[in-house]
């Protein structure tokens, strides 16, 4: 079987790193398969992609098809242009999308019309919020998705409703989990640990850049503003995203807790979020990294795609507004951490279950 692997931003490259593993695995087993690697360029800064294939031990791709930055319909146009010629030039059985990027939609979309499979990783989680651009590439993906490999019985169910055949639904676990558990043993202190006389236990960390919380400058700055009062002496460290850091340009805003570092690779950022007293963020990814780690993490948005992060983990949903967040941190400090678990299934295995299962297709 020969699969090609499509990977675009941060978040897909922490997800196929453990899968690629799953296939040498197996290759070294005498398996008959085989893989290549397409990276369609779409995260293309150093530190959102480099770092995560050199720390990772992910291989050079095999292609780049570069397209950079741009609109939504641009980046999306670009991705499909280029990965149509990808294909036609390197025909393959199955195309493997990760999440929810416009890579993974883009990518589905092109492989599908050329009659090739597809099997989504990570399918059938839904926010209902279709502001998100995310929430449609999930849709759109799974639309024509031949094999779903799921996360949780949620995410499953939300595709049993869309009508999705159950023979094609695979509940396997999550490939994010894999990359953590595989790693873990190997994390180590950033630099600026000492700089900022770090403690473990007792900063927090911040992370920002969905459109609801940083495309409005004003809003965004009053709620850096928020949350550096709230921390109250506690330092917050906030690797800021490329796109947060573009919309505050130069603005000097003066904050007395909150510290600015650049975007983290992924074994200085996850010995940050292990060692830290709580996570604000609004990312996705890392609602279900501090399930794991059992870290208290506050999601700046209205609503989750991953439910089990806040009924089993330790995730609660603050919405966008910093009053709410003030109040909630302040329950959190009076009540201490709540009584969590990790999610079924998310055992670090779930990659060696997506390749066993492709193999019997
Ligand atoms: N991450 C990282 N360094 C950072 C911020 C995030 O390594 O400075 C990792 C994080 O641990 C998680 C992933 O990137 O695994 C999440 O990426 P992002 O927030 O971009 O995506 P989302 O989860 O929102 O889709």
């Amino acid at each position: 079987m020969k699969i090609t692997i499509v990977a675009g931003a941060r978040p897909n490259f922490i997800k196929i790193a453990p899968i690629i593993k799953a296939i040498e695995k197996k290759q070294n087993e005498g398996a008959n398969v085989f893989y290549r690697l397409v990276h369609t360029g779409q995260h293309y800064d150093k530190n959102l992609s480099d770092t995560f294939f050199d720390e990772l031990n992910i291989p050079k791709p095999d292609s780049n098809l570069e397209v950079k930055s741009g609109s939504q319909a641009e980046q999306t146009g670009a991705i499909m242009v280029a990965f149509e010629k990808e294909l036609l030039q390197n025909p393959c059985d199955l195309v493997l999308v990760v999440g929810d990027v416009n890579s993974t939609m883009a990518c589905a979309i092109v492989a599908k019309k050329q009659n090739i499979k597809v099997a989504h990783v990570e399918a059938g989680i839904r926010s209902g919020d279709m502001t998100m651009p995310e929430e449609i590439n999930r849709i759109v993906t799974d639309s024509i998705t031949d094999y779903f490999f799921t996360t949780s019985t949620s995410a499953s169910e939300n595709l049993i409703k869309y009508g999705v055949d159950e023979t094609n639904i695979h509940f396997v676990g999550n490939v994010m989990i894999d990359t953590l558990y595989q790693n873990l043993g190997r994390i180590f202190e950033p630099l600026f640990w000492n700089e900022f006389q770090l403690e473990t236990g007792n900063y927090i960390v911040l992370t920002l850049h969905r459109p609801s919380n940083v495309d409005e400058e004003q809003s965004l700055i009053q709620l850096l503003q928020g949350i550096d009062k709230m921390a109250d002496g506690k330092k917050v460290i906030f690797p800021i995203h490329p796109r947060t850091k573009a919309i505050l340009g130069e603005t000097n805003l003066e904050l007395k807790n909150i510290h600015f570092v650049e975007p983290q690779g992924y074994l200085n950022f996850m010995y940050l979020i292990k060692n830290s007293f709580a996570v604000i963020t609004d990312s996705g990814g890392i609602s279900e990294e501090t399930t794991v780690l059992g870290i208290p993490c506050f999601t700046m948005r209205n609503n989750t795609e991953r439910p089990e992060t806040q009924s089993i983990g330790t995730n609660k949903l603050v919405g966008i507004s910093i009053g709410n967040l003030v109040k909630l941190f302040r329950e959190f400090l009076q009540k201490g951490k709540k009584k969590s678990g990790i999610p079924e299934l998310w055992d670090g295995k779930a990659s060696e279950r997506i390749i066993d299962i492709l193999l019997q297709k």
